[in-house]
């Protein structure tokens, strides 16, 4: 059934289409929700039964997202990927684009659960190898990064 989410959010960013959804101002096909979160159906799935978790209350990536929610976020991911086994995938992939150039369309937190099935072929993520030294470098400015 195709409905709005009735969620008393009057809030949220004017234009933008998360927080349409979740103000009910926009239809989804409504997963789940919670106090925190809100999970429905990606429009343009990879594969059937993907879905989008999101925080209801807006930020923009996973750059300003505050703990609690991100935490709220995550927890929902947990509960739609276990769904999603349930309902015959085979495997499941958890990804999240964060700005411009990692593909991230729409500036509201959200996190894709795509259910996968045996042979259906797809490839997320060209690989490649470390030359020499590179992994050693690469992982002490990281380790330095963290805060
Ligand atoms: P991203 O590239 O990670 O920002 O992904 C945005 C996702 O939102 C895309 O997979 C779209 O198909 C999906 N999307 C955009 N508008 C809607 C909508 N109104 N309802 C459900 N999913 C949407
Ligand atoms: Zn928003």
């Amino acid at each position: 059934m195709y409905h709005s989410v009735q969620t008393g959010y009057t809030f949220g960013m004017p234009d933008c289409i998360f927080c349409k959804i979740v103000r009910g101002e926009l239809s989804s096909y409504k997963i789940y929700e919670d106090d925190a979160t809100l999970a429905f159906l990606d429009i343009q799935p990879v594969n059937a039964g993907h879905t989008l978790v999101i925080p209801k209350k807006h930020s923009t990536n996973i750059f300003d997202i505050v703990p609690e929610d991100w935490q709220a976020v995550a927890e929902t991911v947990r509960k739609i990927a276990i769904a999603i086994e349930k309902t015959g995938a085979d495997g499941v992939n958890i990804g999240m684009n964060n700005r411009e150039h990692a593909g991230q369309v729409v500036h509201h937190p959200h996190v894709h659960v795509i259910p996968r099935f045996k042979g259906d072929g797809l490839k997320l993520m060209p690989q490649r190898s470390y030359k020499e030294g590179e992994a050693e470098e690469t992982a002490n400015k990281l380790r330095a990064s963290v805060s």
